[in-house]
């Protein structure tokens, strides 16, 4: 992927309510409570002040209580915030949807298949679904599979990948500015890495190996870079790291841990020892998604920039 140095990073405007419903995820995976030094660890990119807000409004909005064990405090969810006593007194029919929402876990359920299961009428469903989602049990959420359909999801869950398309989709649209920037901090990481590593060392062994960076490390620096919005998973950067590869920018070794299966990825920014023949700079050889490529299709060769850019 060729990458415009003139980029500028845009600083994506953090939002608190991203955070809260994380912190509030979080206490649903940890049920006996969660504390700073959890919270810290899960969202590194938010700082303290930002955190310390976030845990004001949900302790102000009673969603959470606070414990104190030890010299630390404990944040839980507060009582009446689970979802079992917020459905009592409702009737059986909208436990059933509830039940079958509930089932279909972070995924989310298509409006058809909930009356398929449910064998209600169209017009109850939807009375039903609007109830749930005023009292906040339940949310609709965009699915990037398909433009105008929703899924339909426990209110407090961050929907699967599948669904959002992960952090490279924002409300169906692919992030290529975005991706674009994260695959310029990537590479400037590196070369940053190669540039210390080869003043600090005249081994040329060395000066190889201090080089290289983890794909853990590369992703805390971009989560302290604050770029992005959304919680950026190590597996999001070792994508964007793969798009750096495939561009011949950078190099991986895999690096074989002290227990069974466990690896881990180093990667180094290189630089072209040969300029290559045009003919070799051909992008279809080494492209990713070469099979899926084909005149008329969502990937083809006429709406491709690496063709474009080979081609000028
Ligand atoms: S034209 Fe198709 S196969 Fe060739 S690089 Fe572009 S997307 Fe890949």
């Amino acid at each position: 992927m060729e990458v415009d140095t003139a980029v500028e990073i845009k600083q994506e405007p953090i939002e608190g309510v991203d955070l809260e419903t994380r912190i509030l995820n979080l206490c649903h995976e940890k049920p006996g409570g969660i504390n700073e030094d959890i919270i810290k660890q899960d969202m590194p990119q938010f700082d303290v002040k930002q955190r310390v807000t976030a845990i004001n409004r949900l302790l102000s909005t009673g969603k959470l209580e606070i414990f104190k064990s030890g010299t630390k405090l404990i944040y839980k969810l507060k009582d009446g915030q689970s979802s079992n006593s917020q459905m009592k007194g409702a009737d059986n029919q909208e436990k059933l949807v509830y039940q079958i929402i509930k089932e279909a876990e972070n995924k989310g359920i298509w409006i058809r298949d909930i009356r398929y299961k449910s064998n209600l009428l169209m017009t109850q469903l939807n009375k039903i679904l609007k109830n749930l989602e005023s009292k906040k049990l339940i949310k609709a959420v965009k699915s990037v599979a398909a433009s105008k359909k929703k899924v339909y999801m426990l209110y407090n869950l961050e929907p699967d990948r599948s669904v959002t398309g992960g952090a490279w989709y924002s409300d169906q649209d692919f992030e290529s500015e975005f991706v674009e920037v994260l695959n310029q901090q990537c590479l400037k990481y590196l070369q940053q890495r190669a540039i210390t590593a080869s003043e600090g060392k005249t081994d040329p062994v060395a000066q190889k190996n201090g080089s290289y960076a983890s794909s853990q490390e590369i992703w805390k620096f971009i989560s302290q870079l604050g770029i992005s919005k959304v919680q950026l998973a190590v597996e999001d950067i070792e994508t964007i790291l793969d798009t750096l590869i495939y561009d011949g920018k950078v190099e991986r070794a895999v690096l074989a841990g002290n227990q069974t299966d466990e690896q881990r990825k180093l990667y180094r920014s290189v630089k072209p020892v040969l300029e290559t023949t045009g003919l070799m700079r051909m992008p279809c050889g080494s492209c990713p998604v070469f099979d899926q490529c084909h005149d008329g299709g969502a990937i083809s060769p006429t709406t491709c920039v690496y063709m474009k850019d080979w081609l000028s």
